[in-house]
């Protein structure tokens, strides 16, 4: 493959496009922002794993996808950098609001996924914000959320704040991602997910990622997923 020019398009990538970049194994050979790169950089990664290097072709084009990597191989990565490079090349702005949002099972996963997106997003301008139940934070969450670009939540606290707060909008979202999704997708959650997707828009990627593959038709027509990629890797693949 050969290296990327240095003012190389940035993602989206049109679908013709994506074929150059299926081989490529750094995120260097990816046509990603410099502020992007210089994130990655920063935190020293540059060989991407083998779930990054098999979803980002697509979810840089725009697909939604459904991943499957056991825990460990880098699934976090493989989301953020689709987001922040949707955003980033929609010239997502303070005014524009909420632009992308991770929604997580666990609290203390929602903390972890927020500082992956502090790595890759360190050299841009976007606001993020973790918002997450069992603190008594959300009056004062309440005042700020409307100036969020990226959420990193769980669906309790999500909704919560779809119901109570006001003039909080989510009607220009981008990019939708559920983590450990088998788990977002399990019985418990149910109400809450379906609430949650209600208020969202339907034109919008979606990325669902997790350990074990769903393929349940049901769930996917509950997110609406539009002709998703399904990618999965496996050890000994
Ligand atoms: P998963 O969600 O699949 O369990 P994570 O996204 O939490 O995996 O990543 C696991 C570990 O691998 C983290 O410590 C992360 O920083 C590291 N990691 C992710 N991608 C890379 C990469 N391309 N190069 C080196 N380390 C990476
Ligand atoms: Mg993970």
């Amino acid at each position: 493959l050969p290296p990327l020019p240095k003012d190389a398009p940035i993602g989206p990538l049109q679908d013709d496009k994506f074929s150059r970049y299926s081989g490529a194994t750094m995120f260097k050979e990816l046509p990603l922002s410099k502020r992007t790169q210089d994130g990655l950089k920063r935190a020293n990664f540059s060989k991407m794993t083998d779930i990054q290097r098999a979803s980002l072709p697509h979810s840089l084009c725009g697909r939604d996808i459904l991943g499957a990597a056991k825990t460990g191989s880098g699934k976090t990565l493989a989301f953020i950098i689709p987001i922040v490079e949707k955003l980033y090349k929609e010239r997502w702005g303070s005014e524009d609001g909420v632009g992308g949002i991770i929604i997580s099972p666990t609290r203390e996963l929602a903390g972890q996924l927020f500082d992956g997106l502090k790595t890759v997003g360190k050299f841009h301008n976007f606001s993020a914000g973790l918002l997450i139940g069992g603190r008594k934070e959300v009056e004062m969450e309440k005042e700020h959320v409307n100036a969020l670009n990226i959420l990193v939540c769980t669906p309790g606290r999500l909704l919560q704040h779809m119901d109570e707060t006001p003039n909080f909008d989510c009607s220009q979202l981008q990019v939708l991602v559920l983590d450990e999704a088998d788990r977002i997708l399990d019985v418990g959650f149910k109400k809450t997910l379906n609430a949650i997707v209600a208020q969202l828009p339907k034109r919008r990627q979606t990325l669902l990622f997790s350990a074990t593959q769903t393929k349940s038709i049901q769930d996917l027509a509950r997110l609406s997923l539009k002709d998703p990629e399904y990618i999965s890797v496996h050890e000994d693949a």
